[in-house]
């Protein structure tokens, strides 16, 4: 079987690089081109290169059409409206899309859901192993307590994220919602500030750090009169993110058009 061509949008941002270095490192794929937004830096730069390692003779454009018509599958970590963009490219090349942007709102995500019609999207807030585990214990977890634990969601970042709170932190909360049956958007309290009053019961809450070069932790606290439940994730390199979305990428290849979560990928 050829190698799966994947195209990486964004490819000098953080998650991009580590995507390219992750595709060089893997097997059944190889870089088939990359962008970034016009005026970048890394445009012109050898993909091989901002990989981390040998110059492979392509280099970093800034046309997401010409991208998205000569290759495989596209792994996107940018920006809600880049990624927007991308959807609508994805849905035309009918290829294997994988996204994992996070902060969307209501109409990026509807463009995203429209692109499933055609293209094979597999989207995720968080595309760790540990993490979608963690979505999976949270639900059961809060299944199983009663409401009487009160749930918060506790998430820290490296001061770069422009999002908050982060996309699985709301990842995990909609977990929790979904085990004790009720709708997250109706209980949610995603920040405290002030004169605010006592928790209401059933209440989900979060709080956001921001600092340093933190990839990425989370904890779900159950929290009870004389106990609590914490359970935690801890990402020490965007490594996890990286090899989840190439894994995705290479999942992908043959399947139907349609909206698929990591959960479907690691066969949760
Ligand atoms: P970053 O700022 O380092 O990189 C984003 C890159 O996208 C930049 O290089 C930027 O120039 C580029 N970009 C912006 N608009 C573009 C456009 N129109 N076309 C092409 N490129 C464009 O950010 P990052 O830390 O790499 O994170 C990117 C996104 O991925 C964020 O939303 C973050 O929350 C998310 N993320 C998701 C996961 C996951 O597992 N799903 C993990 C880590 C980060």
């Amino acid at each position: 079987m050829e190698p799966l061509k994947i195209g990486v949008v964004g490819c000098g941002g953080r998650m991009g690089r580590m995507n390219l270095a992750t595709i060089v490192a893997g097997e059944g794929c190889v870089i088939g081109g990359g962008t970034d937004l016009p005026g970048s830096p890394a445009i012109g730069s050898d993909l091989g290169v901002l990989a981390g390692g040998e110059a492979i003779g392509i280099t970093v454009g800034d046309d997401p059409v010409e991208l998205f018509a000569r290759v495989d599958a596209v792994v996107d970590f940018t920006t809600p409206e880049a990624t927007r963009r991308h959807a609508d490219l994805a849905a035309q090349a009918a290829l294997i899309y994988v996204v994992g942007t996070t902060g969307l709102g209501a109409d990026q995500q509807a463009a995203i859901e429209r692109s499933a019609l055609h293209a094979t999207v597999i989207q995720a807030a968080n595309m760790s192993l540990g993490v979608n585990l963690l979505q999976l214990v949270t639900e059961q977890v809060a299944r199983a307590l009663d409401p009487d634990f009160d749930i918060e969601i506790l998430e820290m970042h490296h001061r770069h994220k422009v999002d908050a709170p982060s996309g699985t932190a709301l990842m995990l909360g909609q977990a929790a919602a979904r085990g004790r049956g009720v709708d997250l958007d109706g209980v949610a309290c995603r920040a405290r500030d002030g004169q605010v009053g006592a928790r209401p019961r059933g209440e989900i809450g979060f709080a956001t750090l921001r600092g340093g070069d933190v990839a990425g932790e989370h904890s779900v606290i159950f929290a009870a009169a004389g106990e609590q439940v914490v359970l935690t994730h801890k990402a020490g390199s965007r490594a996890i993110f990286a090899k989840g979305a190439i894994r995705a990428a290479l999942w992908g290849r043959g399947k139907p058009a349609g909206l698929y979560s990591m959960r479907d990928v690691l066969g949760l």
